[in-house]
């Protein structure tokens, strides 16, 4: 299963690139110093361009488990939403918490700029190595109570999944999400 409609807005799941989608905001999987990195933070400044780490420098950082947003730089999405995950260190430190919060603010943050389409990649998943069946579970399942929690103008939430083996996992958690 790949698409599914909560209250008003589809969420659906793909293979891609997140740099490539063309939404109203993009997430980025950021580090608390805003500094930039591997993976998808490194994709989306290398492709987007010196203006959206210009951004990062005045902000400063941002907590793990919350979000702050820029521009796109030479992206097709008009903003970014760098949201920090945790690090996975063992899942006895508030992980899945911080995990869900750091969507959960994203998903206010796109609200507050009016966009219409977001998508995530799979956040911690990668170099903070937070296992992945379990991040996607805690992902859909925090969404998804958002969603349902307050009306909102997203249409769209859009998963972006870099690997099979990722998309996977995320197709498994959103099967098992129930009615
Ligand atoms: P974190 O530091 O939060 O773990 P990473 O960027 O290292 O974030 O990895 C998060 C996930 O994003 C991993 O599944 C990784 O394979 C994937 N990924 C890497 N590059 C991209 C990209 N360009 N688009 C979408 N997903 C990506």
């Amino acid at each position: 299963m790949e698409r599914r409609t909560f209250g008003s807005t589809t969420l659906e799941l793909v293979r891609g690139d997140i740099t490539e989608q063309e939404v109203d905001a993009i997430v980025n999987a950021a580090n608390a110093r805003l500094a930039g990195g591997g993976g998808v933070d490194g994709a989306i400044h290398r492709r987007g361009g010196p203006s959206i780490m210009e951004e990062c420098r005045k902000i400063g950082g941002c907590p793990t488990g919350s979000a702050v947003a820029t521009g796109a730089g030479r992206l097709p999405a008009r903003h970014v939403i760098h949201a920090v995950g945790p690090v996975w260190r063992g899942g006895t430190h508030g992980e899945d918490e911080q995990l869900a919060s750091a969507y959960r603010r994203s998903l206010e943050l796109a609200d507050e700029l009016g966009a219409r389409t977001v998508a995530f990649p799979s956040l911690s998943t990668g170099a903070y190595r937070f296992p992945v069946d379990r991040a996607a579970r805690i992902a859909l399942g925090a969404v998804r109570a958002w969603l349902e929690s307050a009306p909102t103008r997203i249409e769209l939430v859009r998963f972006v999944l870099f690997d099979e083996a990722t998309l996977d996992a995320y197709r498994r958690a959103l099967a098992e999400l129930g009615d």
